[in-house]
């Protein structure tokens, strides 16, 4: 199934830095961040729980935000 790409327009833009900010071992993609990031792993939890899919995390867009603004990504 396709995904529609509308859906990451609303991630904040992370291509300018191509490793996770985080952890410094992957690229910063929100598959990453939002999946498997060790780095932001307690936000996760906190935030989003432990989504297991993409569209799972973003369909969560208040923890999504929150987690986001914890992080202090959002600029
Ligand atoms: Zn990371």
């Amino acid at each position: 199934m396709h995904t529609a790409p509308e859906s990451y327009r609303c991630l904040p833009v992370i291509t300018d830095s191509p490793l996770c900010r985080a952890c410094m071992e992957a690229d910063e993609t929100p598959t990453h961040v939002l999946l498997q990031c060790r780095g932001v792993a307690e936000h996760r939890a906190a935030y989003l729980g432990s989504p297991a899919l993409l569209p799972e995390a973003l369909g969560d867009l208040g923890g999504l935000l929150s987690f986001w603004s914890e992080l202090g990504w959002l600029e």
